[in-house]
């Protein structure tokens, strides 16, 4: 276990799932956590009652509201941007606004408040982002939207990390594999197909992927950058 007392740390999406595993971990650690929801309102107040951190109604689709949260919250020590959405079904027949909008969540978010959050980070900061497994690979059909989306924060993570690398801030992407959450139950009826693709035949657990992330803001990783990081059973193996 780091001890991040007197770090800094803003989750975007921290509600549920991944992002409200991530939020425990940094509390855990002593971190100083605040996280934004869209909205699971009752999700966040439990979550923020149980762990001391502070719930704020933000939606990552929307540029400005990104913008003026992490710039709120700054200066940051860390910065987890974690919030996604998933749309997949055939590119032929796909809602084009829902694509869209999954894009301006899971593209345009990222990079802006990593760029805002950079302004006032002090050096060694640090900016992870939760990309996926399937920005490497996408096995079957009807992925190409999100595939496309976690792709495109590999470029975000190799460029901005030459950009802020002299302050010795690092830009990292956790790309995880299928994990237990509302997103993707470990029960839900695409497991066992997901399975079949792993060497380690079960789902991530949330607390997991937060492990990763603790590594990635803690002090070992202060020259981990511009790098993608997997934990996937082998799903892209
Ligand atoms: P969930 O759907 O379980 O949780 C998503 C979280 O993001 C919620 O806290 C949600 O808030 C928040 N969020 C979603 N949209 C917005 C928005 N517009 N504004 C603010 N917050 C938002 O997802 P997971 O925990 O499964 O996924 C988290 C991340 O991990 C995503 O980026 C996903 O793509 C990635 N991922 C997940 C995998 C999996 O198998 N679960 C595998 C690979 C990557 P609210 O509750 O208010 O809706």
């Amino acid at each position: 276990m780091t001890d991040f007392s007197n770090k800094k740390v803003l989750v975007l999406g921290g509600s549920r799932g991944i992002g409200a595993a991530i939020v425990r971990r940094f509390a855990h650690d002593g971190a100083t956590v605040a996280f934004t929801y869209a909205g699971s309102h009752d999700a966040a107040q439990v979550l923020a009652g149980e762990t001391g951190s502070r719930a704020i109604r933000s939606d990552a689709a929307d540029r400005q509201a990104v913008i003026e949260v992490v710039s709120g919250e700054g200066p940051l020590d860390i910065l987890v941007v974690n919030a996604g959405a998933l749309v997949m079904g055939d590119p032929l027949t796909l809602d084009a606004d829902a694509v869209d909008r999954m894009i301006d969540i899971n593209v345009r978010a990222p990079y802006h408040a990593a760029v805002e959050a950079a302004r006032r980070m002090p050096d060694g900061g640090r900016i992870i982002v939760i990309g996926s497994t399937n920005g490497d690979r996408m096995p079957f059909a009807g992925g190409a939207a999100y595939a496309l989306t976690k792709s495109a924060l590999q470029g975000l993570a190799r460029g901005l990390a030459r950009d802020f690398g002299a302050r010795g801030i690092t830009v990292n992407i956790i790309q995880p594999g299928p994990t237990d959450t509302d997103m993707n139950p470990a029960d839900g009826p695409m497991s066992a197909m997901m399975h079949d693709f792993m060497a380690i035949k079960r789902h991530a657990t949330g607390e997991e992927i937060a492990g990763l992330a603790a590594y990635l803001a803690g002090p070992e990783a202060g020259i981990v950058t511009g790098a993608m990081h997997t934990i996937d059973g082998g799903f892209a193996a």
